[in-house]
């Protein structure tokens, strides 16, 4: 069997290295990390997301803000809150809860955040300044997986790495990532062809497709490393990845589990995003 590679575990860690440099800012600088989160509409997994941000940060001794709208909020007043949030000097990170309603466009709520203040890394200038090897804030999914396969020591240089997806909040930014570490990256998709073949190349196979348990035993190489980004709900309600954990933990070398896996380092990089502009912007 893989060894489990233990995302809460790590996730903890983490944040208690950021809750020691948080207290180490404060006594040298007086600055408090702030992250402001917005909100808008009554997304329920939205609500549970941002709670769990919000506790997140008061935990590592970060302040946080919350601003909740309503879903008929107009696109308008959320880019005066930002353009507030930008200038204010207690807050150093800024989080627009995605998805947002269908009357607002995203592309021009993240455009408003002052790029220094993108703590989700979702701003053109951080997705451009990581495609150019002058990374600022990554997206936190992404990061999340490089931290776990650093802390696990697993080499990436050189390796043949394979993604399945190519959102611009994961498969993207985490291929960018990968090629950073010399890795060797193929990036697939829903029109990737024979993609069982493509996946069994890969010494690290990430699967972020949201497509329950679709990466199945006989799609994996024998040793390779498994990261599971997927979260499916099933209709009994049980959560699971988009990896079959047991076939597939039977050949990997390692794997991530759902929960427990790549979950809660998502949170944790956001803190890390948060302490960076802290630091950055005293
Ligand atoms: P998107 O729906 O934006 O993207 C999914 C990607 O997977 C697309 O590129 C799609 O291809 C591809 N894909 C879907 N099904 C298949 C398939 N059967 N074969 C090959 N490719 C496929 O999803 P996200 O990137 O936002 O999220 C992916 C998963 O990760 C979800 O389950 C989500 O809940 C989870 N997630 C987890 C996070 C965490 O913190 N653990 C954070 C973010 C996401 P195409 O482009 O051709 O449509």
């Amino acid at each position: 069997m893989a060894v489990i590679i233990d995302g809460t575990k790590v996730s903890q860690d983490v944040r208690d290295e950021i809750r020691k440099e948080a207290l180490r800012l404060k006594a040298d600088a007086g600055v408090v990390p702030g992250l402001a989160v917005i909100l808008v509409g009554d997304d329920p997994a939205s609500h549970i997301y941002v709670a769990r941000k919000e506790k997140a940060c008061t935990e590592v001794g970060f302040l946080s803000r919350e601003y909740k709208f309503p879903g008929d909020t107009r696109e308008a007043q959320l880019l005066d809150i930002i353009a507030e949030l930008n200038v204010d000097t207690a807050i150093h990170g800024i989080l627009v809860q995605l998805p947002l309603p269908q009357h607002i466009n995203p592309d021009s709520v993240i455009n408003a955040i002052d790029p220094k203040k993108d703590v989700d890394g979702f701003h053109p200038l951080n997705v451009g300044r990581l495609l150019t090897g002058n990374p600022f804030h990554t997206s936190c999914t992404p990061s999340g997986i490089l931290e776990l396969l650093d802390r696990y020591e697993i080499d990436i240089r050189g390796r043949e790495a394979v993604i399945v997806g190519r959102s611009n909040i994961v498969g993207k930014p985490l291929a960018l990532l990968l090629l950073a570490r010399h890795a060797t990256v193929t990036v697939c998709h829903t029109r990737t062809r024979n993609l069982p073949e493509v996946t069994r190349r890969a010494e690290i196979l990430v699967a972020a497709a949201g497509s329950p348990e679709m990466i199945t035993g006989d799609m994996v190489r024998g040793g390779a490393v498994v990261i599971d980004v997927g979260i499916n709900r099933l209709p009994g309600g049980k959560l699971v990845g988009d990896v079959a954990f047991d076939q597939v933990g039977e050949k990997a070398s390692h794997i991530t589990p759902v929960p427990g896996g790549v979950g809660p380092m998502t949170i944790a990089m956001l803190l890390k995003n948060t302490l960076h502009a802290a630091n950055d912007l005293t």
